[in-house]
């Protein structure tokens, strides 16, 4: 395809993607080659908790970028020694392992997982996972997640991955046998349309992982890092996983993720888990700038007020149009169109006049709503009233 003088064949065509190309990003907006602006409720898929090249990030990464970039994963780094120490002060889980993306975090909390059955549980390494969840794009969390679609595709999987129903604990007690060795959830299901797993069904899994010696492990990738209002959607419940992965947010925009573990569960041994880039001080001292702003309570507060301003917006966008209601929490929130216009409304949206809004349509009949943290109140007003004038149209 191309693109003004932009030539797009060198890139595998992994994705339909629309006739435009990015260049610019600065908090809430984005602008295109052709000078175009678009607010963005997407920020690179919940990734930008700050929002598009903010000051924090920029300075951290020049700063870093002067003193020192990689050292190798062989030798300890000042910045990587920082974020790890800190994540683990806020998290309470003492043991972290930094990764540089979600689905390499999650890759690594599955042979924890695995090499703590085969220490402690005889060789069990059945892993209790969701219908509808979603771990990301390698072969073990592909066959991990329950995405539809994917049960076919590059067979033969990665086996030890049954499926449980989401808020259905005797559908988890029925998956148990002397093979499982843990139990891997998403506290709010981001990719299956923003569905949340229930307070209640949380402490039941705790319970239930404590009463049979399995491992609980949360996949926070989407959730982590202040999405929800609180900087761990785990504290919503009430419970203290023994496995847990960060992402997206984490890195505010760059690629960094992280696998954390309680001392019981953190069983690696030298040689057992690495990887070239992992800890490397130009993401994590990133990492630690995000963390500098997000994990203040004052900040998490103002993600709880921003998405309850949002949630009234999307209340009486429902109201008005009949749709079928909204869920989600903090800052992670979907509407329910009640019909399959999703992907209509994602493409009317990106397409108004006279600057765009994206948004994204995770299943035919869903909006999602990923802001950055800070987005603001104003930000939030227009978004929902360009949302309720395309409704009208398309009504
Ligand atoms: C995005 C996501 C992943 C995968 O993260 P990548 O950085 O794309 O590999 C894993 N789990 C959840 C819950 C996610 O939302």
């Amino acid at each position: 395809m191309k693109i003004d003088h932009f030539e797009t064949d060198a890139l595998m065509d992994v994705a339909a993607r629309p006739p435009l190309v990015f260049v610019e990003g600065r908090g809430s907006w984005l602008a295109d080659h052709a000078g175009r602006r678009y607010l963005d409720f997407v920020q690179g898929w919940a990734v930008n908790s700050l929002g598009h090249c903010p000051p924090e990030i920029t300075m951290a990464l020049a700063t870093q970028a002067q003193r020192l970039i990689s050292p190798s994963p062989a030798f300890f780094n000042d910045a990587a020694l920082a974020l790890a120490h800190r994540l683990a002060e806020l998290s309470g889980l003492p043991q972290v392992f930094l990764a540089s993306s979600g689905a390499e975090a999650n890759e690594g909390a599955i042979k924890l997982a695995r090499k703590w059955g085969s220490l402690h549980k005889g060789g069990a390494h059945e892993i209790v996972t969701f219908a509808d969840g979603f771990h990301g794009r390698t072969l073990a969390t592909m066959s991990a997640s329950g995405k539809a679609g994917w049960d076919r595709l590059f067979e033969p999987k990665v086996p030890g991955f049954p499926k449980a129903r989401l808020n259905d604990i005797d559908s988890v007690r029925a998956l148990i046998g002397p093979g499982t060795v843990a139990v891997m959830l998403e506290p709010i299901q981001g990719e299956a349309g923003v569905v949340p797993a229930t307070a209640s069904f949380m402490r039941a899994l705790r319970a239930l992982c404590d009463e049979q010696g399995l491992l609980l492990i949360l996949d926070e990738v989407q959730t982590g890092i202040g999405r929800t209002g609180r900087l761990f959607a785990f504290e919503h419940a009430g419970v203290v996983p023994d496995v847990l992965t960060l992402g997206k947010g984490l890195g505010g925009g760059v690629p960094l993720a992280a696998l954390l573990a309680g001392r019981q569960a953190a069983c690696f041994a030298h040689g057992d888990q690495g990887g070239t880039y992992c800890g490397n001080p130009l993401m994590a001292a990133v990492g630690s700038a995000v963390l500098e702003v997000v994990a203040q309570p004052r900040f998490l507060a103002g993600v709880i007020e921003r998405g309850d301003h949002l949630q009234q917006h999307l209340l009486r966008l429902s109201a008005t149009h009949g749709l079928a209601g909204e869920r989600g929490g903090g800052l992670l929130r979907a509407l329910d169109l009640g019909r399959p216009i999703g992907a209509a409304v994602v493409e009317a949206a990106r397409q108004l006049l006279p600057e765009g809004l994206l948004l994204n349509s995770p299943r035919p009949n869903l909006l999602r709503f990923m802001p950055r943290l800070n987005v603001t109140f104003e930000e939030i007003d227009r978004m929902a009233g360009q949302l309720d004038a395309l409704l009208r149209q398309i009504r």
